[in-house]
């Protein structure tokens, strides 16, 4: 069996990364989106949220699952039976970063490849970070977030400012 993991921050998802995720889940038997603890980023939604929203965003596709991990993803990957790591790429911006965690990963697991799906045109300037900004300041986000999570972002963030 195909098993490939789909790894990020997902804070929150987006309709990019469902588009990734979509596509990801055609080309494998078993698709695991995994939701990580990254040091460098500080979350706006706690991860149990984050995997909330992927998992009402997810209903419909039978072959994807969703889990949380903390540490190395290349040996979660490894404890996973995967056998590939899927990305998606925005710009040329995520292009450094990627291909340097792709290099690493290759070097500590050198089983384990990393795949890359280029965004589609209509989502290659959504950022989790960008649906943050808007929402938190009165925007609009419908078309940009799973419709099924749309008021759930602005009542989570709505809570998380009385906190
Ligand atoms: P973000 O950069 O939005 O915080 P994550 O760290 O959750 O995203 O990213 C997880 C993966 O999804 C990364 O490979 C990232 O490049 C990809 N991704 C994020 N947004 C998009 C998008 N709009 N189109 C394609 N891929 C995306």
């Amino acid at each position: 069996m195909k098993i490939w993991i789909c790894p990020g921050s997902f804070d929150p998802v987006t309709m990019g990364h469902i588009d990734i995720i979509k596509r990801a889940s055609r080309m494998c038997d078993h698709l695991i989106v995994a939701v990580g603890v990254n040091d460098g980023k500080k979350a706006t939604f706690t991860l149990e949220e984050r995997r909330q929203f992927i998992l009402k965003s997810v209903k419909g596709l039978k072959n994807v699952e969703v889990d949380v991990f903390e540490g190395l993803l290349i040996n979660y990957a490894e404890n996973k039976g995967a056998t590939a790591i899927v990305k998606g790429l925005r710009a040329v911006s995520d292009f450094e970063y990627e291909l340097q965690m792709a290099l690493l990963n290759k070097r500590l697991n050198e089983k384990i490849e990393t795949v890359f799906l280029m965004t589609s045109i209509n989502y290659s300037y959504l950022s989790s970070r960008a649906i943050k900004n808007i929402a938190s300041n009165g925007g609009e986000i419908r078309g940009l977030v799973p419709d099924s999570i749309h008021d759930d972002i602005y009542e989570k963030l709505k809570e998380g400012e009385i906190k």
